[in-house]
């Protein structure tokens, strides 16, 4: 079974994104839209399914925060990980 970690999103501007949990170590590549546990932007809602290649931006400096991709059979944003700050 594999265990998760609450990890803050948060954008180079200092917004805090979300709140995702996260499996394994290393860097955050990707977020699986069924494993973020905090929106208070509403970024990150796949319902109805959002398209792929969807880019998210963030809501305070217009950054790209990710694309919308599919990995491993999932729905996932793929992180730019210049704006991610972990
Ligand atoms: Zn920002």
């Amino acid at each position: 079974m594999t265990r998760f970690k609450s990890l803050p999103v948060v954008c180079e501007c200092g917004t805090a994104l979300a709140v995702y949990l996260k499996g394994g170590r290393g860097r955050l590549r990707k977020m699986y839209f069924g494993r973020i546990k905090e929106d208070p932007f509403g970024l990150f809602i796949n319902e109805p399914p959002v398209p792929l290649e969807t880019e998210i931006f963030c809501p305070n400096c217009q950054k790209r925060i990710g694309t919308v991709a599919r990995v491993s059979g999932h729905a996932a944003v793929k992180i730019n990980q210049g704006v991610i700050r972990i």
